[in-house]
């Protein structure tokens, strides 16, 4: 998916620090980012991700760390220096300026020659698909049309590092869809280091080279969508990714134990003493035969059966205590006769869909 970009500049942030009062808003944060990566910082609100976007973008000052674009310490250099565009959460785009107006601002501050400001306003407007709206005011466009004109405004310098904080969330679910599309195509051509923000984390999947989750200022994960989703490092990633329940497990040796009873497992446990099980719904099977060979079976007892229309959703209670959610297909037998409610029931987990993870929250 990353294609690169002869002039795209890798970055490294190296234990950056910044406090506000009591606030570690980032905390000891260090991270790589290559050349030519869409890399999506994801995490709640108030996790720190604006304020890292700040700091590359050179609006905030750390307290402390380096902070470098390709070999060069940028840490001190003012924000109109750095190369780098920006779309904030707010687009922050200037109402009462025409489109082009918009656009064509960081080429002004750069003094640039008008002839080629009009040039370079038009190619960048092609770009995000609005070529010919130079002209409109800013409050004539829907949300989409603005978005696309603060991405047409951080690209129309041809920055060699584009940052983008929240860049979607105004926007309603079918044109968020549609423009994360299109901002991954754009990237794709484009091809510029870029640091993304979301708090979707569909939208971080959907995305991204490599996605970053923050929580209170740390770093908690860094790793390929793919990776993120199958393997969290630990219990705030496995539920702030997807959906999951977990179960407590203990472990004998090499046995991991779940209500006394061995787990098969194909993916080796992490080495601790505070592991759960973590359990996606959709990796669940809903066997209407009793227990499976060769797979780990658990007695329930439907608690909730939720029709979705695409799927359905089951809540059990484990004999054992605990639960687990099911999510299954609307296909076959199901379309017709979905469990009910105090149906006993046998679920199963294939040892590959049997993952053990940190049960620590951090
Ligand atoms: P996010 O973008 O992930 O929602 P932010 O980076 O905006 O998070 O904020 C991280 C933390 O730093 C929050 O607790 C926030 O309240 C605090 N913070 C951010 N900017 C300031 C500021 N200018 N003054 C005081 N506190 C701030
Ligand atoms: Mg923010």
């Amino acid at each position: 998916m990353t294609s690169r970009n002869s002039d795209a500049l890798p970055i490294s942030i190296r234990n950056v620090t910044k406090t506000y009062g009591a606030v570690h808003a980032l905390n000891d944060v260090s991270l790589e980012v290559e050349s030519g990566e869409f890399l999506t910082l994801l995490g709640p609100s108030g996790s720190g991700k604006t304020t890292l976007l700040m700091v590359l973008a050179g609006f905030t000052r750390p307290d402390c760390g380096s902070l470098k674009f390709g070999d060069r310490e940028v840490i001190r250099t003012p924000p109109h220096l750095r190369d780098v565009g920006m779309t904030f959460q707010s687009y922050a785009l200037f109402p009462h300026m025409t489109v082009a107006g918009n656009v064509g601002y960081p080429l002004k501050l750069r003094k640039v020659s008008k002839p080629d400001i009009a040039a370079r306003v038009e190619a960048a407007l092609d770009t995000v698909q609005l070529g010919g709206f130079g002209d409109r005011r800013i409050d004539q466009l829907s949300g989409g049309q603005r978005q696309r004109v603060a991405v047409a405004r951080a690209i129309v310098f041809e920055p060699r590092i584009l940052l983008m904080d929240e860049p979607l969330s105004a926007l309603d679910k079918k044109l968020r869809d549609q423009m994360q599309i299109e901002l991954r195509h754009l990237h794709e051509k484009l091809g510029m280091t870029t640091v993304y923000v979301t708090h979707d984390q569909r939208e971080a999947l959907t995305m991204s080279d490599r996605i970053a989750v923050v929580n209170h200022g740390r770093i908690m994960q860094l790793a390929t969508p793919r990776d993120l989703y199958e393997r969290p490092a630990n219990r705030f990633v496995a539920d702030f990714i997807g959906e999951s329940t977990f179960l407590p497990v203990s472990r004998q040796g090499e046995t991991i134990l779940f209500d006394g009873q061995p787990l098969l497992h194909d993916i080796p446990a992490p080495a601790t003493d505070n592991l759960s099980l973590m359990v996606r719904p959709e990796r669940v099977v809903l066997s209407r035969e009793g227990p499976r060979e060769g797979a780990n079976n658990f007695a329930a007892t439907a608690t909730d059966v939720v029709y979705q229309g695409d799927s359905y959703l089951l809540h059990a209670a484990l004999a054992s205590g605990g639960q687990i959610v099911l999510r299954g297909a609307m296909r076959g037998a199901n379309v017709t006769s979905l469990p009910s409610v105090g149906d006993a029931l046998t679920l199963c987990l294939a040892p590959e869909d049997t993952v053990l993870i940190d049960g620590s929250e951090q």
